[in-house]
């Protein structure tokens, strides 16, 4: 299982050191088999990366502009910047930034992620007014075929399925339901190009120590991408146990 704490805009120097405890699981011989990946807020990768350097954990970035080359853009950070200061992974097409970015920017993103050999984790997901309407189908596939236009390896890319209602707002689709999206994903990428068919599918969206276990039944789902618990140490360790036992 593959375990992505993603901080959103939290997380101060502080925070860091509250991770001793994830430190300690990550090094048990219970937990040698997990991959376990902090994304804080671009502020903190460094001081992160220093603290985990000997550790098995690994760092990502939440976002990447789409120019991996260094330009004149405010506010922005590139592939290349993530890259120097050891982060491993980036998140792309997070459901908080699809309001700014369409599928034709998240490819671009991706495909600058990839020139600088990151990890990808690339978040596909309907928003409630699009499930309401059946057209979970349809979105999937058009996030799916744009983001992914031209993209043929999937050795680096972790398909995160976040339901955009189920973000934040303490809802989890029935086990049911997710499994169905999580099949019409895999039928999906295989669709998109054969290299897809082992991609590995993460879901994300709400997920706390209450709901995992409901949640990991699903055998296909491969990870976990975590919000707002993953801030607590506590509730994210628990959802790591109750998640493997
Ligand atoms: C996320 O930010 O990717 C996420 C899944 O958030 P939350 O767990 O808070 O719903």
């Amino acid at each position: 299982m593959i375990y992505i704490a993603n901080w959103k805009m939290y997380g101060n120097p502080r925070d860091i050191e509250r991770l001793k405890p994830v430190i300690k699981l990550s090094a048990h011989k219970k937990f040698k088999k997990i991959k376990l990946i902090y994304c804080p807020p671009f502020t903190l990768l460094d001081q992160l990366n220093q603290k985990l350097k000997k550790t098995r954990i690994l760092i990502g970035a939440q976002n990447c502009h789409a120019n991996s080359d260094y330009g004149p853009f405010t506010g922005s950070v590139n592939s290349k910047m993530i890259k120097s200061v050891g982060a491993k992974y980036v998140i792309i097409g997070h459901s908080e930034n699809r309001s700014i970015d369409n599928n034709i920017d998240i490819n671009k993103k991706i495909k600058s992620a990839i020139k600088e050999k990151l990890n990808i984790v690339f978040c596909v997901g309907e928003t409630m007014k699009e499930k309401k309407k059946n057209l979970t189908y349809r979105v999937l596939k058009k996030q799916i075929f744009q983001g992914l236009k031209n993209i043929k390896n999937n050795t680096n890319i972790l398909i995160a399925y976040e339901p955009r209602w189920s973000i934040g707002t303490g809802k989890v689709p029935k086990n049911d339901d997710l499994l169905k999206t999580i099949n019409i994903i895999k039928k999906l990428l295989i669709l998109k190009n054969q290299s897809f068919k082992k991609s590995k599918i993460l879901y994300g969206g709400s997920v706390n120590p209450q709901n995992v276990e409901e949640i990991v039944k699903i055998k296909d789902i491969k990870g976990l991408l975590v919000g707002g618990a993953s801030l607590n140490p506590k509730k994210f360790i628990d959802i790591i146990k109750k998640s493997i036992n």
